[in-house]
Protein backbone atom coordinates (compact mmCIF):
# COMPACT_ATOMS: atom_id res chain seq x y z
CA UNK A 1 0.00 0.00 0.00
CA UNK A 2 1.37 3.31 -1.03
CA UNK A 3 0.44 6.56 1.63
CA UNK A 4 -2.45 5.53 3.32
CA UNK A 5 -3.87 8.89 3.59
CA UNK A 6 -3.68 11.03 0.29
CA UNK A 7 -5.14 13.96 -0.97
CA UNK A 8 -7.34 13.73 -4.00
CA UNK A 9 -7.97 17.60 -4.57
CA UNK A 10 -8.25 20.40 -2.44
CA UNK A 11 -10.97 19.27 -0.78
CA UNK A 12 -11.16 15.33 -0.76
CA UNK A 13 -9.00 13.08 1.55
CA UNK A 14 -8.74 9.36 0.24
CA UNK A 15 -8.12 7.17 3.78
CA UNK A 16 -6.83 3.32 2.73
CA UNK A 17 -8.23 1.90 5.82
CA UNK A 18 -6.63 -1.47 6.61
CA UNK A 19 -8.66 -4.83 5.76
CA UNK A 20 -7.18 -8.47 6.92
CA UNK A 21 -8.28 -9.88 3.81
CA UNK A 22 -6.64 -10.29 0.32
CA UNK A 23 -8.73 -6.99 -0.86
CA UNK A 24 -5.60 -5.07 1.78
CA UNK A 25 -7.25 -1.94 2.02
CA UNK A 26 -10.61 0.03 1.55
CA UNK A 27 -11.00 3.49 0.69
CA UNK A 28 -12.51 6.12 2.86
CA UNK A 29 -13.02 9.47 1.44
CA UNK A 30 -12.96 12.41 3.77
CA UNK A 31 -14.70 15.56 2.14
CA UNK A 32 -14.17 19.10 3.82
CA UNK A 33 -17.10 21.61 3.84
CA UNK A 34 -17.26 25.02 5.22
CA UNK A 35 -19.18 23.62 8.51
CA UNK A 36 -17.44 20.24 8.88
CA UNK A 37 -16.16 16.97 7.49
CA UNK A 38 -18.46 14.60 5.77
CA UNK A 39 -17.21 10.74 4.95
CA UNK A 40 -17.47 8.04 3.21
CA UNK A 41 -17.33 4.55 3.96
CA UNK A 42 -15.49 4.67 7.08
CA UNK A 43 -14.01 1.30 7.05
CA UNK A 44 -14.03 -2.27 8.72
CA UNK A 45 -13.73 -1.75 12.74
CA UNK A 46 -10.04 -2.99 13.76
CA UNK A 47 -7.87 -1.85 16.04
CA UNK A 48 -5.11 -0.69 13.02
CA UNK A 49 -8.29 1.11 11.62
CA UNK A 50 -9.06 3.25 14.83
CA UNK A 51 -5.27 4.12 14.83
CA UNK A 52 -4.88 5.24 11.01
CA UNK A 53 -8.27 7.20 11.58
CA UNK A 54 -6.73 9.04 14.79
CA UNK A 55 -3.56 9.55 12.31
CA UNK A 56 -5.84 11.10 9.52
CA UNK A 57 -7.92 13.19 11.98
CA UNK A 58 -4.78 14.98 13.07
CA UNK A 59 -2.98 15.16 9.37
CA UNK A 60 -6.55 16.62 7.95
CA UNK A 61 -6.60 18.97 11.05
CA UNK A 62 -10.20 17.74 12.27
CA UNK A 63 -11.77 16.06 15.28
CA UNK A 64 -14.58 13.76 16.14
CA UNK A 65 -16.48 16.00 16.73
CA UNK A 66 -16.07 18.07 13.35
CA UNK A 67 -17.81 15.14 11.32
CA UNK A 68 -21.12 16.44 9.95
CA UNK A 69 -22.07 13.37 8.75
CA UNK A 70 -21.14 9.46 7.71
CA UNK A 71 -22.23 8.49 4.25
CA UNK A 72 -22.28 4.86 3.18
CA UNK A 73 -22.51 3.24 0.08
CA UNK A 74 -23.23 0.24 1.10
CA UNK A 75 -23.64 -2.03 4.20
CA UNK A 76 -20.81 -4.61 3.80
CA UNK A 77 -18.60 -4.55 6.40
CA UNK A 78 -15.62 -3.35 4.92
CA UNK A 79 -17.37 -0.31 4.65
CA UNK A 80 -20.01 0.06 6.96
CA UNK A 81 -17.54 -1.62 10.34
CA UNK A 82 -16.50 1.90 11.87
CA UNK A 83 -19.71 3.72 11.21
CA UNK A 84 -20.83 3.10 14.69
CA UNK A 85 -17.19 4.14 16.25
CA UNK A 86 -17.58 7.50 14.71
CA UNK A 87 -21.37 7.91 15.96
CA UNK A 88 -20.75 6.88 18.97
CA UNK A 89 -17.36 8.70 20.08
CA UNK A 90 -18.84 11.88 19.08
CA UNK A 91 -20.90 14.65 21.17
CA UNK A 92 -22.68 15.55 18.36
CA UNK A 93 -23.70 12.38 17.19
CA UNK A 94 -23.51 12.72 13.55
CA UNK A 95 -26.30 10.81 10.88
CA UNK A 96 -25.17 7.84 9.20
CA UNK A 97 -26.50 7.81 5.93
CA UNK A 98 -27.52 4.30 4.22
CA UNK A 99 -30.06 2.97 1.81
CA UNK A 100 -33.55 1.53 3.49
CA UNK A 101 -32.23 -2.17 2.43
CA UNK A 102 -28.71 -1.81 3.61
CA UNK A 103 -30.19 -1.43 6.77
CA UNK A 104 -32.83 -4.02 6.83
CA UNK A 105 -29.58 -6.31 5.58
CA UNK A 106 -27.00 -5.41 8.34
CA UNK A 107 -29.65 -5.76 10.83
CA UNK A 108 -30.54 -9.58 9.50
CA UNK A 109 -26.77 -9.90 9.52
CA UNK A 110 -25.55 -8.79 12.78
CA UNK A 111 -28.59 -7.65 14.58
CA UNK A 112 -30.33 -9.14 17.44
CA UNK A 113 -32.22 -11.34 14.76
CA UNK A 114 -29.64 -12.62 12.89
CA UNK A 115 -30.70 -14.95 11.02
CA UNK A 116 -28.79 -14.83 7.61
CA UNK A 117 -25.52 -17.38 9.26
CA UNK A 118 -27.74 -20.52 9.49
CA UNK A 119 -29.43 -19.70 6.08
CA UNK A 120 -26.36 -19.38 4.36
CA UNK A 121 -25.25 -22.34 5.60
CA UNK A 122 -28.58 -24.47 4.14
CA UNK A 123 -28.12 -22.67 0.98
CA UNK A 124 -24.75 -23.93 0.74
CA UNK A 125 -24.97 -27.25 1.92
CA UNK A 126 -28.18 -27.80 -0.43
CA UNK A 127 -25.63 -26.91 -3.50
CA UNK A 128 -23.52 -29.36 -2.67
CA UNK A 129 -21.08 -27.96 -0.38
CA UNK A 130 -19.14 -30.32 2.38
CA UNK A 131 -20.58 -30.66 5.87
CA UNK A 132 -17.12 -29.91 7.23
CA UNK A 133 -16.42 -26.52 4.60
CA UNK A 134 -20.22 -25.94 5.59
CA UNK A 135 -19.35 -25.96 9.70
CA UNK A 136 -16.44 -23.72 8.72
CA UNK A 137 -18.48 -20.87 7.41
CA UNK A 138 -20.50 -20.32 10.98
CA UNK A 139 -17.49 -19.29 13.19
CA UNK A 140 -16.50 -16.84 10.29
CA UNK A 141 -19.63 -15.36 9.34
CA UNK A 142 -19.93 -14.83 13.51
CA UNK A 143 -16.95 -13.11 13.37
CA UNK A 144 -17.61 -9.99 11.19
CA UNK A 145 -20.29 -8.97 14.23
CA UNK A 146 -16.53 -7.41 16.81
CA UNK A 147 -15.90 -5.57 13.34
CA UNK A 148 -18.84 -3.38 12.69
CA UNK A 149 -19.72 -2.92 16.55
CA UNK A 150 -20.85 -0.46 17.81
CA UNK A 151 -23.20 -0.68 15.30
CA UNK A 152 -24.35 2.76 14.16
CA UNK A 153 -28.36 4.21 14.17
CA UNK A 154 -29.08 4.71 10.55
CA UNK A 155 -30.69 7.44 8.36
CA UNK A 156 -32.13 6.36 5.51
CA UNK A 157 -31.89 7.49 2.39
CA UNK A 158 -33.10 6.61 -1.24
CA UNK A 159 -31.98 6.78 -4.71
CA UNK A 160 -32.82 10.39 -6.24
CA UNK A 161 -32.14 11.91 -3.06
CA UNK A 162 -29.64 14.80 -2.91
CA UNK A 163 -27.27 14.54 -0.46
CA UNK A 164 -24.94 16.77 1.16
CA UNK A 165 -21.25 15.51 1.51
CA UNK A 166 -18.94 18.96 1.72
CA UNK A 167 -20.66 21.85 0.57
CA UNK A 168 -22.07 19.97 -2.25
CA UNK A 169 -25.11 18.04 -3.04
CA UNK A 170 -24.47 14.58 -4.50
CA UNK A 171 -27.28 12.59 -6.86
CA UNK A 172 -28.17 9.00 -4.84
CA UNK A 173 -28.28 7.34 -7.20
CA UNK A 174 -29.04 3.41 -6.63
CA UNK A 175 -26.96 0.69 -8.28
CA UNK A 176 -28.47 -2.59 -7.19
CA UNK A 177 -26.32 -6.04 -7.67
CA UNK A 178 -23.17 -6.22 -6.21
CA UNK A 179 -25.02 -5.03 -2.93
CA UNK A 180 -29.02 -4.73 -2.32
CA UNK A 181 -29.32 -1.25 -1.82
CA UNK A 182 -25.98 -0.18 -2.93
CA UNK A 183 -25.69 3.80 -3.62
CA UNK A 184 -23.48 5.78 -5.91
CA UNK A 185 -23.10 9.62 -5.37
CA UNK A 186 -22.79 11.66 -8.48
CA UNK A 187 -21.41 15.47 -8.57
CA UNK A 188 -23.48 16.66 -11.16
CA UNK A 189 -21.67 19.94 -12.12
CA UNK A 190 -18.58 18.84 -11.44
CA UNK A 191 -18.68 14.87 -12.93
CA UNK A 192 -17.30 13.26 -9.34
CA UNK A 193 -18.75 10.13 -8.49
CA UNK A 194 -18.34 7.92 -5.18
CA UNK A 195 -19.25 5.12 -6.86
CA UNK A 196 -18.57 2.46 -3.97
CA UNK A 197 -18.23 -1.14 -5.45
CA UNK A 198 -20.22 -0.56 -8.17
CA UNK A 199 -17.17 -0.25 -10.77
CA UNK A 200 -14.03 -0.80 -9.35
CA UNK A 201 -10.24 -0.34 -11.37
CA UNK A 202 -8.41 -3.57 -11.99
CA UNK A 203 -10.63 -5.91 -9.91
CA UNK A 204 -13.83 -7.26 -10.62
CA UNK A 205 -17.04 -6.19 -7.88
CA UNK A 206 -18.63 -9.82 -6.04
CA UNK A 207 -22.09 -10.53 -7.35
CA UNK A 208 -23.17 -13.43 -4.71
CA UNK A 209 -26.35 -15.07 -4.59
CA UNK A 210 -27.29 -14.46 -0.73
CA UNK A 211 -30.64 -15.92 1.04
CA UNK A 212 -33.01 -13.51 1.28
CA UNK A 213 -31.65 -10.94 -1.18
CA UNK A 214 -32.12 -9.79 -4.81
CA UNK A 215 -32.90 -13.50 -6.57
CA UNK A 216 -31.06 -12.58 -9.49
CA UNK A 217 -28.17 -10.12 -8.73
CA UNK A 218 -26.22 -10.67 -11.69
CA UNK A 219 -29.08 -9.00 -13.85
CA UNK A 220 -29.39 -6.18 -11.68
CA UNK A 221 -25.88 -5.54 -11.53
CA UNK A 222 -25.38 -5.91 -15.27
CA UNK A 223 -28.59 -3.26 -15.70
CA UNK A 224 -26.78 -1.18 -13.05
CA UNK A 225 -23.70 -1.42 -14.95
CA UNK A 226 -25.46 -0.22 -18.50
CA UNK A 227 -26.80 2.68 -16.16
CA UNK A 228 -23.73 4.04 -14.68
CA UNK A 229 -21.88 3.37 -17.94
CA UNK A 230 -23.85 6.55 -19.79
CA UNK A 231 -23.10 9.15 -17.04
CA UNK A 232 -20.54 11.40 -17.70
CA UNK A 233 -17.78 10.81 -15.44
CA UNK A 234 -14.49 12.66 -14.94
CA UNK A 235 -13.27 11.09 -11.99
CA UNK A 236 -14.35 8.01 -10.35
CA UNK A 237 -13.80 7.32 -6.68
CA UNK A 238 -13.75 3.39 -5.41
CA UNK A 239 -14.09 1.55 -2.70
CA UNK A 240 -11.09 -0.28 -3.30
CA UNK A 241 -7.78 0.48 -5.42
CA UNK A 242 -7.48 4.08 -6.49
CA UNK A 243 -9.11 6.92 -7.88
CA UNK A 244 -9.53 6.55 -11.74
CA UNK A 245 -10.64 8.17 -14.88
CA UNK A 246 -12.12 6.06 -17.87
CA UNK A 247 -15.14 4.80 -15.82
CA UNK A 248 -17.95 3.99 -18.18
CA UNK A 249 -14.69 1.96 -20.31
CA UNK A 250 -14.03 0.51 -16.95
CA UNK A 251 -17.96 -0.43 -16.78
CA UNK A 252 -18.09 -1.83 -20.53
CA UNK A 253 -14.84 -3.89 -19.64
CA UNK A 254 -16.42 -5.16 -16.04
CA UNK A 255 -19.78 -6.50 -18.38
CA UNK A 256 -17.86 -8.18 -20.93
CA UNK A 257 -16.02 -9.70 -18.62
CA UNK A 258 -19.33 -11.49 -17.07
CA UNK A 259 -20.17 -12.21 -20.61
CA UNK A 260 -17.07 -14.29 -20.42
CA UNK A 261 -17.63 -16.25 -17.39
CA UNK A 262 -21.09 -16.91 -18.28
CA UNK A 263 -19.84 -18.66 -21.27
CA UNK A 264 -16.91 -20.57 -19.90
CA UNK A 265 -19.96 -21.50 -16.85
CA UNK A 266 -22.18 -22.90 -20.15
CA UNK A 267 -19.06 -25.15 -21.43
CA UNK A 268 -18.26 -26.53 -17.66
CA UNK A 269 -22.48 -27.59 -17.56
CA UNK A 270 -22.28 -29.93 -20.69
CA UNK A 271 -22.75 -32.51 -17.47
CA UNK A 272 -24.71 -31.77 -14.63
CA UNK A 273 -23.02 -30.27 -11.45
CA UNK A 274 -23.82 -28.78 -8.62
CA UNK A 275 -22.57 -24.61 -7.68
CA UNK A 276 -19.92 -26.29 -5.33
CA UNK A 277 -18.06 -28.33 -7.60
CA UNK A 278 -18.47 -25.74 -10.35
CA UNK A 279 -17.16 -23.10 -8.29
CA UNK A 280 -14.66 -25.34 -7.35
CA UNK A 281 -13.63 -25.79 -10.98
CA UNK A 282 -13.43 -21.90 -11.75
CA UNK A 283 -11.69 -20.68 -8.61
CA UNK A 284 -9.90 -24.00 -7.78
CA UNK A 285 -9.29 -25.41 -4.64
CA UNK A 286 -7.31 -23.34 -2.09
CA UNK A 287 -9.53 -20.49 -1.31
CA UNK A 288 -9.71 -19.26 2.12
CA UNK A 289 -13.23 -19.40 3.91
CA UNK A 290 -13.56 -15.78 3.32
CA UNK A 291 -12.58 -16.41 -0.37
CA UNK A 292 -14.50 -19.40 -0.82
CA UNK A 293 -17.86 -17.99 0.61
CA UNK A 294 -17.50 -15.43 -2.35
CA UNK A 295 -16.28 -17.50 -4.80
CA UNK A 296 -19.63 -19.63 -3.89
CA UNK A 297 -22.65 -16.81 -3.99
CA UNK A 298 -20.57 -15.83 -7.66
CA UNK A 299 -20.86 -19.15 -9.10
CA UNK A 300 -24.63 -19.26 -7.59
CA UNK A 301 -25.43 -15.79 -8.94
CA UNK A 302 -24.33 -16.82 -12.65
CA UNK A 303 -26.08 -20.06 -12.55
CA UNK A 304 -29.41 -18.48 -11.54
CA UNK A 305 -29.10 -15.75 -14.04
CA UNK A 306 -28.94 -18.94 -16.61
CA UNK A 307 -31.53 -20.84 -14.88
CA UNK A 308 -33.69 -17.49 -15.11
CA UNK A 309 -33.06 -16.86 -18.67
CA UNK A 310 -33.75 -20.84 -19.61
CA UNK A 311 -30.17 -21.51 -20.42
CA UNK A 312 -29.65 -24.04 -17.47
CA UNK A 313 -32.19 -26.58 -15.62
CA UNK A 314 -32.05 -27.46 -12.29
CA UNK A 315 -32.90 -31.15 -10.55
CA UNK A 316 -32.78 -32.25 -7.18
CA UNK A 317 -31.61 -35.49 -5.81
CA UNK A 318 -32.96 -37.51 -3.04
CA UNK A 319 -30.87 -35.58 -0.48
CA UNK A 320 -32.15 -32.35 -1.49
CA UNK A 321 -28.92 -31.26 -3.28
CA UNK A 322 -29.30 -29.40 -6.28
CA UNK A 323 -27.56 -30.04 -9.71
CA UNK A 324 -27.44 -27.47 -12.66
CA UNK A 325 -27.14 -28.74 -15.96
CA UNK A 326 -27.58 -27.26 -19.53
ZN1 LIG B 1 -19.02 -4.40 -1.10
ZN1 LIG C 1 -15.87 -3.34 -0.51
Amino acid sequence: MRQPIQAVNDRIVQVKVPLPFPLRWVNSYVVRGQDGYTIIDPGLHTEEAEQLWEQAMQETGFGISDIERIVLTHHHPDHYGMAGWFQTRSSVCPPVLLSREGRELAESLWGETETMTERMYSDFRMNGMDQETADAMIPHMKGFIPLVSPQPKITCIQDGELVPIGDRRYLAIHTPGHATGHLCFLDESNREIFCGDQVLPQITPNVSLLPGGDPDPLSSFLDSLQMVGQLQVTLAMPGHRDPFSGFAERAGEIVRHHEARLQQIRELLSEPMTAFSLCRKLFGDKLSIHQLRFAMGETMAHLVYLAQRGQATTSVDTEGVLSYSL
